[in-house]
């Protein structure tokens, strides 16, 4: 299907030299992969752009080195001088010299021969990287380059910087970014001359090559013209999708869906509290979409806690009801399970059947489970990605619904949908207050239910910034309240550029804990088996465990009302949103709630004011809207953990102006080469297929 002009840049990673299997999975954590994707691909690396340079295009003399800053030096090696025997602490230094001054070269714990190899005495050298002065002596400590006068154009003299992780150096990953870039294919323009000659524009190609090889600091930021160029590219491609996709569905006429309220009714029975007046308006909404006979895709927003879940169940049953099946599909496994956890008693008590796949369910057990799907006595499916797979086949699904819908692509929302008969009737479910703008880059229009009212006896939730040096009082007034019978959740966060792994964070703080609080402490990380972290996750939800120390796998969605307190450590680190949908884990049962947001010390301005927001208020619009202001964009890690992979390079809200732009572009494109067979038609399917729109393409195919 795809172009082969586009295979050098899908293969894996592991083709570029320098990038094993180490580095891989450094690439893993380091480059934001879309959903779905496991393994790192050379277009990925293409996608992770430079965030800032460091400029080595000062060559000054020694003398007239200035201390502290980066610098390029043609330097001769004079004399080794290497640490005193036994003395592991000492340095080791190279005298060097040019014609006006003297540098030493310092290397702590360095393997002698690697030294002995690059700077022979006698040799001519350029090394570049940061100039101190050190008592009387200039010096410069591990240069970051060494090359000899032939191989000076190895050396950049403007160096980008990328967002890392630990263990991963700038110079593996910039190496392996410049033979992606090699990698990379001169396409066809599929942008509207005019439009790029108006905006001063590069090339596609010519972009990709500013960005990763900058001549000038300007080229990296985001206005620069090469990154408005690719993030428009980006939304384009999302904006033509989208269009396509629509103009699809026009030609359908769609389903109508109507159910007789017999499996409602007993479901309602069954649940142990009534709906919330938002909860049965929003039934009704779907309700009459469904029975409606075009496609149904509506958006049903409701802050954490306001009971989406059972929202779903229902409009799930509706489509039973009609004699058809109906899929919900969760973003990771364990809120998979846990849906399914969650209704099956109910299932029971009606006599629906679920069926429940995610990438765990293997062999045996997953064919059976296929061919109870294809027969029809499965009625609902509760899953993960693993619904997208290509032998997963319904009997007749007539309704999807997607839970937590920031985490999935566009294009798999489309894999989903076409895999009902005449393509199913959509709910999508969120707890992020998506902005219109947002909304647009999503679904293009779509129809919006909200659920306003928290359910009955809801506490209010007391938040409190508290800093790492608090951290023993804190853990104090755990314990006083683990004597009433109190559950916890402690989340350690990713740890970034730092040499401690995640990991290794969240299982110190888990034995910390274990000697300050006692036996009952549990751990959960996203390194664990499938069955183990089934095993922890229903030993806290049982009350066996007292509190669960986790990394942030239990991010969204998990529901144990007896907890009632969150300690998130490195509040600091996390977007707004997701401390949102942290604190929304508690505040669920009858006790009094508390979330507290551990922080290091110092703070920035802005960190305060976010984590103030956070102790102001519950509301999570109010949370989004600030987010949005106060993020602006800049801060990556923010947007990283927010888990928002929709876009690669055009993260909104920087680019808010272009999408619509993009916007109206895709439906002139649609308007005046409906099948996308111009010149202009055909370079733009390339453009699909580079940003992985292939779903939409398929579609389009078979309109
Ligand atoms: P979310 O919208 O965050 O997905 P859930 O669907 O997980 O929220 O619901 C959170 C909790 O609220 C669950 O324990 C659920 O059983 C409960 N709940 C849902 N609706 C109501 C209601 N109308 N009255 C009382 N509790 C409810
Ligand atoms: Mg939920």
């Amino acid at each position: 299907m795809r172009p082969d002009e586009l295979s050098p840049l899908f293969a894996e990673a592991n083709v570029l030299k320098g990038v094993g299997p180490h580095v891989l999975t450094l690439l893993k954590k380091a480059l934001r992969l879309p959903p779905g994707v496991t393994r790192p691909r050379v277009v990925d690396l293409l996608w992770h752009l430079p965030t800032g340079v460091i400029d080595r295009r000062a060559e000054p003399t020694v003398v007239a080195a200035v201390p502290g800053t980066i610098a390029t030096l043609k330097v001769r090696v004079l004399k080794h001088k290497p640490p005193p025997r036994g003395n592991t602490k000492a340095p080791y230094k190279i005298a060097t010299e040019d014609e006006t001054g003297r540098l030493d070269l310092v290397f702590f714990r360095t393997e002698r021969s690697f030294i002995e190899r690059q700077l022979p005495v006698g040799a001519e050298r350029y090394v570049s990287g940061r100039v101190e002065r050190y008592g009387e002596t200039l010096q410069m400590a591990h240069p970051d380059y060494i090359v000899a006068p032939e191989a000076r154009d190895d050396l950049p003299l403007l160096e980008p910087v990328y967002p890392l992780t630990a263990g991963l150096s700038g110079k593996a990953l910039f190496k392996a970014s410049r033979q992606a870039l090699t990698r990379a294919p001169d396409l066809a323009e599929w942008q509207n001359p005019s439009w790029l000659k108006q905006q001063g524009w590069p090339t596609f190609a010519d972009a990709l090559r500013r960005l990763h090889t900058p001549d000038d600091a300007a080229d990296v930021s985001p206005m620069s013209a090469p990154l408005q160029r690719l993030a428009y590219d980006e939304l384009l491609a999302n904006q033509l999708a989208l269009a396509i996709v629509r103009e699809s569905f026009k030609g359908q006429s769609g389903r109508s869906v109507r159910g007789n309220g017999r499996l409602r009714q007993k479901i309602v029975e069954a649940l142990p509290f009534a709906l919330t007046g938002s909860q049965s308006s929003a039934l009704a909404e779907i309700e009459a979409d469904m029975a409606a006979p075009r496609r149904m895709l509506r958006l049903l927003q409701g802050d954490v806690g306001s009971g989406k879940t059972v929202v779903a169940l229902l409009a799930m049953a509706v489509a039973v009801e009609a004699g058809a099946q109906a899929a919900l599909m969760a973003p990771t496994e364990v809120l998979a399970r846990q849906h399914a956890e969650t209704i099956a008693p109910l299932a029971n008590a009606t006599g629906l059947t679920i069926g429940l796949l995610t990438g765990r369910e293997k062999g045996r057990a997953r064919t059976e489970l296929l061919s109870r799907l294809a027969s029809g006595e499965i009625n609902i499916l509760i899953g993960t990605h693993a619904l997208f797979q290509d032998d997963v086949a319904f009997r007749d699904l007539a309704f999807a619904v997607i839970d937590e819908q920031h985490r999935f692509g566009v294009h798999q929302r489309l894999a989903l949908q076409s895999k009902g008969n005449g393509g199913a009737n959509m709910l999508v479910m969120t707890a992020t207050p998506i902005p219109r703008t947002l909304l647009m880059t999503h679904y293009g229009d779509l129809e919006v239910s909200r659920l306003t009212e928290k359910p009955a006896g809801r506490k209010p939730i007391t938040t409190r910034k508290i800093p790492n040096a608090s951290l023993e009082k804190l853990i104090a007034r755990v314990r006083a309240q683990l004597a009433e019978g109190a559950q916890v959740y402690w989340v350690c966060p990713l740890i970034e550029s730092s040499d401690v792994s995640d990991l290794a964070a969240a299982e110190e703080r888990h034995a910390h804990l274990t000697q300050a609080l006692g036996e009952g402490i549990g751990l959960l990380h996203g390194g664990m088996n499938a069955t183990a972290k089934d095993a922890t996750m229903a030993a806290f939800a049982d009350g066996n465990l007292k509190v669960l120390v986790a990394t942030t796998v239990i991010e969204v969605g998990v529901n144990v009302p007896n907890a009632n307190i969150m300690v998130i450590e490195h509040a600091e680190r996390f977007g707004l949103a997701q401390l949102h949908q942290l604190r929304g884990r508690v505040g669920r049962g009858s006790r009094e709630s508390f979330c507290m947001l551990l922080y290091q010390e110092p703070l920035s301005k802005t960190a305060d004011q976010r984590l103030a927001m956070m102790e102001e208020t519950e509301d999570g619009f109010l949370i989004a809207e600030k987010d949005l202001e106060l993020r602006g964009g800049g801060e990556v890690l923010g947007a990283r953990q927010s888990g928002d992979a929709e876009f690669r390079i055009a993260g909104v809200p920087t680019f808010g102006e272009l999408l619509s732009a993009a916007h109206d572009d895709a439906r002139m494109i649609l308007a005046s080469d409906p099948a996308l067979t111009s010149p202009r038609g055909e370079a733009l399917r390339r453009l699909l297929y580079l940003f992985e729109c292939d779903e939409a393409i398929r579609l389009f195919r078979a309109a």
